[in-house]
């Protein structure tokens, strides 16, 4: 197996540098061309950077907009293509008034009709031809023959024999660069179920589950429907919020969820909450612990929030996600 394409390409993966992901994300984008033909010729074939630097723009968006993963060792001068998924993410934003995380993959037309995304997919190409298309081709102070790039070339070729050993093997290939991309970032991130984070960012289904199942056990605690960020009562059927934001849990439990206004709840946006509000959400689980175990609910829900009392898992992750 030794110097074969598919040894020297999972080798590169393994023993890339903890010091950004972006060759993680060259490998992904990779594998996922791989994946759309049968490749039955015999004549090289020509991939160019701006199909990759879509590609990747696609996974940094997803890992930004979802779970705001930092990317690189440097928190205040992030990778180049993390600042342009950004920039593209704000602009999104701005131009179709909302702060709601949608996939790339989803809003990709949408994208393409903002002046700015021509010129931020060419900074995409830009940044790979620097630091990234020839480099992931060195290994050791060798030269791997995966494919064939001429430096500042817009293109590369690769043989169709090694497309289609990519796409037969994808099914393991793409838990490897996950494994690899997830070991990278749990040097910079704190928060929790990074793995998990990345794999699902592939998997095209985060989806934010219904919290309705939660109303009744939060009402226990609160029946009148105030609002948990602006105390006023709630008239209408009260959004469920996390406390500590979504992207940063990747979770839905008890101990985090609280009745707020639709309205409260989309000025809020992903901000981390001040101390007062995570005192007061200590103090909303105490009560509502004492009134589940007083009227002898203690299913699931019950013994979750027996364990982030006793865990102090509240406290644990505002320190985490500050
Ligand atoms: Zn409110």
């Amino acid at each position: 197996m030794k110097g074969t394409f598919l040894y020297d390409f999972v080798d590169v993966i393994k023993n890339c540098s903890y010091s950004n992901t972006y060759k993680m994300a060259w490998a992904k984008s990779l594998l996922e061309i791989a994946l759309e033909d049968e490749w039955h010729t015999h004549h090289p074939i020509t991939i160019s950077l701006e199909t990759m630097a879509e590609n990747i723009l696609k996974y940094y968006w997803n890992h930004t907009y979802f779970f705001n993963l930092i990317q690189g060792s440097n928190p205040n001068k992030p990778p180049e293509i993390i600042s342009i998924a950004r920039k593209l993410i704000t602009a999104y934003q701005n131009a179709y008034n909302t702060f709601y995380p949608e996939r790339f993959e989803r809003v990709t037309h949408k994208l393409k009709t903002l002046p700015e995304y021509n010129q931020q997919l060419k900074r995409v190409v830009k940044t790979l031809k620097q630091d990234v298309s020839y480099r992931f081709l060195y290994l050791n102070k060798r030269v791997l023959p995966m494919y064939q790039y001429e430096k500042k070339s817009n293109t590369f070729t690769i043989e169709p024999a090694h497309l289609k050993q990519l796409k037969n093997h994808a099914y393991m290939l793409f838990d490897i660069i996950n494994y690899r991309w997830a070991l990278i970032l749990e040097t910079y991130n704190s928060s929790p179920r990074i793995a998990k984070k990345v794999k699902i960012t592939e998997e095209r289904k985060i989806k934010r589950a219904p919290l309705q199942k939660y109303y009744e056990k939060i009402a226990l605690d609160n029946p009148k429907q105030i609002c948990f960020l602006c105390n006023k009562v709630i008239v209408e059927t009260p959004s469920i919020d996390h406390v500590i934001p979504w992207s940063y849990l990747y979770s839905d439990d008890l101990w985090n969820l609280v009745f707020v206004h639709k309205s409260c709840n989309a000025s809020k946006s992903n901000r981390v909450p001040d101390e007062s509000l995570i005192k007061k959400l200590e103090a909303r689980n105490r009560n509502l612990l004492k009134l589940l175990g007083d009227m002898k609910k203690t299913d699931k829900h019950f013994h979750e929030l027996v364990l982030a009392e006793r865990e102090n898992t509240v406290q644990k992750f505002w320190i985490g996600c500050q």
